[in-house]
């Protein structure tokens, strides 16, 4: 049966609009589209997953609290109503700035007038031998569903051996900032409610969550009180914290440290921080910037171009003449909606003005009622009014109607009946992204 043609007007031609590419679909490139939708540009997203991923709930698809669903949203989805907002799912290989095209893993090529790299960041292994083939970062929902995967299996073959010959289990978690914090908190409440809820025949006793650093303290952006509530409350959860030790090797199933000591691991969670080396922004140009990132001018246009920019974790977006701004969600956000104000400027004929980033204050969850917020001002608050103001905020940036609807409907289930969660063990492929 031959198929009826779609309306004309249901696809507008926008050809004549200059095309502004965007590179990532990430809280950067989503800001910059939407500063860019209904306006007199055309516009296509790339990206090499066709969903946006809400990378600082990762933790708690890991840790079998919230489905992979739940934290992430279909980028079609999301610019359904602009109809100057196109989508194209593919990884970007290269930039070939001479003739303003970008080459996709395919071979394909899409012509722009501007391109916008926001290819975010990935995790930083520092050269240390055999981390990133065996620790198990947390930067995509496919790694998130990797580890909730190998804790699971961990667990079930600690049950499965219970009768004849009990086993030992070691979770360390590499790094003390925000992401090791909470994902050894939320992993040690995982493992204490799995074993008494789920009936699981493992001795507590022999399951060890442990947390290390080479700092001598927690959380280092936030004040040294904060950093000792953040140790306290990880205590009391049975989280074993050393600082001033460093990762020498990562195997298969253990870590060496400086020190000598190598301990055997069902699993090494890797949050020791995050680099662009290795990601497409640092292949951008001759020398890149701090942390491989891609060196912009004040108006986040890249050095020496004039059509291509970059936002969000994929640049070295200037805070001060000496200093560049954190690898945050809200510096991703409000990088965005600059770059797409500066872009409807440069196609107007107009001069672009520079970025300022406004700070938003920095937040860190533990657990249960226990939560840090460091204040724009430096006021910290924490415990119960940080938790709240943790879960609000998370809630309110994470995209999508019934995402937020869904994880607030569970994370009050989660409060009233704390054990339930997804603890599902779902076949992955080990080679997803
Ligand atoms: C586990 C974790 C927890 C975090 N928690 C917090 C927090 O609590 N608060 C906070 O402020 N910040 C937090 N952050 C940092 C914050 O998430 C980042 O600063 C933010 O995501 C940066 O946004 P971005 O758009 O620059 O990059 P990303 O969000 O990383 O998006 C990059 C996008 O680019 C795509 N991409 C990459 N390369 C290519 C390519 N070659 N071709 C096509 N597509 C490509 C990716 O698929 C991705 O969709 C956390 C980060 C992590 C990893």
């Amino acid at each position: 049966m031959a198929m009826a043609p779609h309306p004309a007007s249901e696809f507008p031609d926008f050809s004549h609009l200059p095309h502004v590419v965007i590179i990532g679909g990430g809280f950067a490139g989503i800001a910059t589209a939407r500063g860019l939708a209904n306006k007199d540009v055309r516009v296509t997203i790339v990206d090499k997953h066709n969903f946006h991923t809400f990378l600082p709930l990762l933790y708690q698809v890991a840790t079998a609290m919230l489905e992979p669903a739940e934290v992430a949203y279909p980028i079609r989805t999301i610019f359904g109503k602009a109809k100057n907002i196109g989508f194209r799912h593919a990884k970007v290989r290269e930039v070939d700035h001479a003739r303003s095209v970008v080459v996709l893993e395919d071979e394909s090529e899409m012509a722009f007038d501007h391109l916008v790299v926001a290819t975010g960041a990935t995790a930083a292994f520092f050269g240390i031998p055999g981390a990133s083939r065996f620790a198990m970062p947390l930067y995509s929902l496919a790694d998130a569903r990797r580890l909730r995967n190998r804790l699971l299996i961990s667990l079930e073959e600690a049950d499965a051996s219970a009768d004849t010959s009990p086993i030992s289990l070691n979770f360390v978690i590499v790094g003390g900032g925000p992401t090791g914090v909470e994902t050894s908190g939320a992993l040690s409440e995982l493992i204490r409610t799995v074993i008494k809820r789920d009936g699981l025949r493992i001795d507590p006793s022999r399951v060890r969550v442990m947390l290390v650093d080479m700092a001598p303290r927690l959380l280092t952006p936030f004040p040294e009180k904060a950093s000792e509530y953040a140790f306290k409350e990880l205590e009391k959860m049975g989280v074993e914290i050393e600082f001033g030790r460093s990762v020498v090797e990562v195997e298969e199933r253990a870590i060496r440290f400086a020190d000598g000591e190598r301990l055997k691991v069902a699993a090494v969670i890797w949050a020791a921080g995050v680099t662009a080396s290795g990601t497409l922004a640092h292949d951008l140009q001759v020398t890149s910037g701090p942390g491989g990132r891609a060196r912009v001018m004040t108006d986040l246009r890249l050095v020496e171009s004039e059509n291509v920019w970059a936002v969000g974790d994929a640049a070295a977006v200037p805070l001060d003449e000496s200093t560049f701004c954190p690898q945050l969600a809200p510096v991703a956000m409000q990088s965005g909606r600059h770059c797409a104000e500066q872009i409807l400027r440069v196609v107007k004929g107009e001069p672009t003005k520079p970025f300022r980033y406004r700070n938003k204050g920095i937040m860190a969850t533990i657990g249960r009622h226990a939560a840090i917020a460091k204040l724009p001002g430096g006021t910290v608050v924490k415990g119960t009014a940080g938790w709240l103001a943790w879960l609000s905020l998370h809630l309110w940036y994470l995209i999508g109607f019934r995402n937020r609807l869904r994880v607030m409907i569970n994370w009050t289930w989660r409060y009233f009946d704390w054990p339930s969660g997804p603890r599902l063990i779902v076949a992955d492929a080990e080679t997803a992204e």
